[in-house]
C-alpha cells in the first residue's frame, strides 16, 4: 500500500524538514502490522515527493491476533484486502512515521510549521463505503480538490461492475501538520472499518488530532460516528467535547443587551436589510445565520431572488427551519431560500457567486487564526459585490451597568473591538482585497462611546465581478 505526498512549495526540500525524514535515506519503521518504508523518489528545487510504503504481513497479523474479524471463514483472516489498501493500518503508520510533524514540531525550521503549502497526496487504493459522494463530503470542506478513479471488480469481467476501491488524488494548500491529521482521521472513515478496539482511547485520539478542524467540519457527526465505529454514545461524547463552545443566539441576546428593553437585535437586522436593499442585491448569503432572523426579514422583500443561510450549528439550523416555516412555504417561495450547514473557516463553493454576504454578530465568535481564514474565504474566494459585517462596539460596554470593566458581552466572544480597532481591521481588508468600505453605527448614539453595534459595508472595486453578475441576470 502506497501513499505519496508531493510538495510544490519552494524550496521543495522543506518538506523533508517538516517530516523530519532525511531525503537521502530510506527509513524503515516497524509497526504492529508489518513494516513501513519511507523514501523520496524525487527531490529537486521545485518538487519533492515522499512515499510511505506499507508492507503488511497478513500472517503476522493473524498471529498477533489483531487481524480482521471473520472467524467463521478461516481463510479470510489471511486472504483479504488489508495489505493492499489504505486503511487504519495506514493511519497507524502515518502517526508512527511522522509523529514529530503531527505534533507541530520542526527542529530545524520551526517557522515552517504553520505555513500552508501546496501539497498533493495520492493514495494508490482506498476502499470507500459510499463512494465519491462520501469523499467529497469529507475532503471538500477542508479545501481539497479531489480527483478519483474507481476501479472495476475485475477489468476482465466488466459485467461484475465497480468495486469500492479508488485511486485518490487530493490537492490543497495546507500545513503539513493539518494534512497528516486529515489523512489520519479520514482514511479509516472512508474505509469504515478498523483493526483495533474502539474505546475511550480512540475518542481521545479523535479529539486531539481533529481539534483544529473537526469542530467546524460540516460532516463532523458522520466522521465521529464512523471513526468511533458507530458507537453512538462515544460519538456523542466526542461531539459534546468538541462543541462545548457552541453558543445559541438566544444566550447572546440575553446577555448582550442586559439593560435594553427594546429589541436591539431587531434594529441591527433592519439596518442590515436596509443596506442590502439599497445595494440592489438579488442574491444574498447570510453567513452564521443562526436561527434565521435576518433571512426572515429578507424573505419579505421581493427584491431578493435567492437567499442562502449557512451556519456551523446544526441545532440553530433546525430552529431556523422551524421559524422560517420552510415546510409550509409555497413552492415558489420555497425555491428562494436554502439553509446549509458549513463553516466559515473552510473554503466552500456553495457560498461563492452571491451579490452580497451578511455576517451579523459572527466575527467576534472566531479566534484569531479562524478569523484570518474567514477573511480569505469571504474576500478572496466567495467575493460578493457587497459584504455587510456587524460586531459589538466595545466602547459602549461601559454603559451596561452589570459588565465589569474589560468584561465582554458574551462568554463565547473571543474579542470585542473599539471603533478604531474595527476600522483598522476593515481598512486592511479593503486595501488587501480591493474593496471600498464605509462604517456605520447602529442604535442610539452616545456622544462619548458611540452606539451599541458597529457595522462595516464593503463594496468591491473590481468592476468585472459586478458586470458578470449583471450579465448573468439577463438584464441586457
Ligand atoms: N447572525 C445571527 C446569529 C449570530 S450568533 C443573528 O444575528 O441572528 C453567531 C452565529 O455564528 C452562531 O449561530 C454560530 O453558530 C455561528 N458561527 C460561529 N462560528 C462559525 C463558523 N466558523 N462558521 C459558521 N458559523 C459560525
Amino acid at each position: 500500500m502506497l501513499l505519496t505526498i508531493t510538495s510544490a512549495h519552494q524550496p521543495a526540500s522543506d518538506l523533508s524538514y517538516l517530516l523530519h525524514k532525511h531525503p537521502d535515506k530510506v527509513h524503515e519503521i516497524e509497526i504492529s502490522s508489518g513494516v513501513a518504508h519511507i523514501f523520496y523518489p524525487e527531490v529537486s528545487e521545485t518538487k519533492c515527493t515522499v512515499c510511505l510504503l506499507l508492507d503488511i504481513d497478513p500472517v503476522g497479523l493473524v498471529r498477533r491476533n489483531s487481524g480482521p474479524r471473520g472467524n467463521d471463514f478461516a481463510l479470510e483472516q489471511y486472504v483479504n484486502d488489508r495489505p493492499y489498501v489504505a486503511s487504519s493500518f495506514m493511519s497507524a503508520a502515518i502517526v508512527k512515521a511522522f509523529s514529530t510533524a503531527m505534533s507541530g514540531r520542526c527542529k530545524d525550521k520551526p517557522e515552517l510549521v504553520n505555513v500552508p503549502i501546496p501539497l498533493e497526496v495520492e493514495l494508490a487504493a482506498i476502499p470507500v463505503r459510499g463512494g465519491e459522494a462520501v469523499v467529497k463530503e469529507l475532503f471538500e470542506p477542508l479545501g481539497y480538490t479531489i480527483q478519483m478513479e474507481r476501479h472495476p471488480v475485475d477489468p476482465k469481467f466488466p459485467e461484475w461492475g465497480e468495486s469500492r476501491y479508488f485511486t485518490l488524488r487530493l490537492t490543497n494548500t495546507v500545513t503539513v501538520q493539518h494534512l497528516l491529521s486529515h489523512l489520519y482521521i479520514l482514511i479509516p472513515v472512508c474505509d469504515n472499518d478498523k483493526h483495533y478496539w474502539t474505546g475511550q482511547q480512540e475518542m481521545e485520539k479523535l479529539l486531539e488530532k481533529g481539534k483544529d478542524w473537526l469542530p467546524t467540519h460540516p460532516a463532523r457527526v458522520f466522521i465521529a460516528l464512523r471513526y468511533l465505529k458507530h458507537q453512538r454514545s462515544l460519538a456523542n461524547q466526542a461531539m459534546a467535547m468538541l462543541l462545548k463552545d457552541e453558543v445559541t443566539e438566544d444566550d447572546e441576546e440575553g446577555r448582550t443587551e442586559p439593560e435594553q428593553k427594546i429589541r436591539v437585535h431587531d434594529l441591527r437586522l433592519q439596518a442590515v436589510r436596509d443596506v442590502l436593499v439599497k445595494a440592489n442585491a438579488k442574491t444574498v448569503v447570510d453567513l452564521g445565520c443562526g436561527e434565521g432572523k435576518l433571512l426572515k426579514l429578507l424573505l419579505e422583500e421581493k427584491q431578493f431572488e435567492h437567499l442562502l443561510g449557512m451556519d456551523v450549528s446544526y441545532r440553530s439550523l433546525e430552529i431556523a427551519k422551524d421559524k422560517l416555516r420552510l415546510d409550509k412555504l409555497l413552492p415558489k417561495q420555497r425555491q428562494r431560500i436554502e439553509l446549509i450547514q458549513g463553516s466559515l473557516t473552510y473554503r466552500d463553493k456553495r457560498i461563492e457567486g452571491f451579490d452580497a454576504a451578511a455576517l451579523v454578530e459572527v466575527i467576534e465568535h472566531l479566534d484569531e487564526p479562524r478569523l484570518a481564514a474567514l477573511e480569505k474565504i469571504i474576500f478572496k474566494y466567495a467575493k460578493p459585490i457587497d459584504v455587510v459585517i456587524t460586531t459589538p462596539n466595545a466602547e459602549y460596554n461601559k454603559r451596561f451597568g452589570n459588565l465589569a470593566a474589560g468584561q465582554m458581552r458574551h462568554s463565547d466572544h473571543r474579542f470585542e473591538w473599539t471603533r478604531a480597532e474595527f476600522q483598522q481591521w476593515g481598512d486592511r481588508l479593503a486595501e488587501l482585497y480591493n474593496y471600498s468600505v464605509v462604517y456605520k453605527l447602529v442604535g442610539e448614539e452616545d456622544p462619548e462611546v458611540g452606539a451599541l453595534t458597529q457595522m462595516a459595508v464593503f463594496t468591491t472595486k473590481d468592476t468585472t465581478i459586478g458586470a458578470q453578475r449583471f450579465l448573468s441576470y439577463g438584464k441586457q
